[in-house]
């Protein structure tokens, strides 16, 4: 251990070791990285606590784009985090992720985050609640105006234009 370090990072779960690794990959850096974390058990880390859902329907051009370079960088963490051909599983299940509107004022805010994803690239779709019933017949959605889901294996859905009824 050195007496000093260009970057202190306190906490190494996601966020601190993400940090870490970007820095470490980065060319264009050549400093030093001190990580420091207090628990290698990461007991009470949200990291570890989360139910780790990866989806990409957000509402801000920024988060879709965190969020599908988060997914790129996921679907090839196997090859880009191995060490001496030794090559971590992180065992991702693709499942989808589906929001869900009741009322007029929700489905106008589904409509426009779904502008969103689409204009930064997320691959989503919009619903009705018709067609959110066809493609899941075991969901009552009676009080379901649309639906926003994203489709596996690495789809998130974001129901089609949903036209309120009520
Ligand atoms: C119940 C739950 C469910 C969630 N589900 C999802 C989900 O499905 N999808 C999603 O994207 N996000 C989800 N999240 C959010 C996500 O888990 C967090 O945004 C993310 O894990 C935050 O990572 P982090 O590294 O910033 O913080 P943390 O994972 O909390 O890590 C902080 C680290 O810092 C260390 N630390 C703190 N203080 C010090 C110190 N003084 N010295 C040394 N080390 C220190 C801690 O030990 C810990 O390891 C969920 C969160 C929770 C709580």
């Amino acid at each position: 251990m050195k007496d000093s370090y260009d970057v202190a990072i306190i906490g190494g779960a996601a966020t601190g070791s993400a940090i870490a690794y970007f820095l470490a990959a980065n060319p264009d850096f050549d400093g030093s990285v001190l990580l420091i974390e207090r628990d290698l058990n990461f007991a009470h880390a949200a990291t570890s606590l989360s139910a780790s859902a990866i989806r990409s329907q957000f509402s801000t051009p920024i988060n879709v784009q965190i969020s599908r370079f988060s997914h790129r960088f996921m679907m090839n963490f196997a090859e880009t985090m191995q060490v001496d051909g030794q090559a971590p599983q992180l065992n991702f299940h693709p499942g989808g992720y589906l929001f869900l509107a009741k009322n007029r004022d929700q489905a106008e805010i589904l409509r426009q985050n779904h502008t969103v994803q689409t204009a930064n690239g997320a691959d989503v779709v919009l619903w009705s609640a018709d067609e959110l019933a066809g493609a899941f017949p075991h969901l009552n959605v009676v009080d379901t105006r649309c639906a926003a889901p994203a489709a596996p294996p690495a789809r998130t859905i974001s129901a089609r234009a949903p036209v309120p009824t009520r």
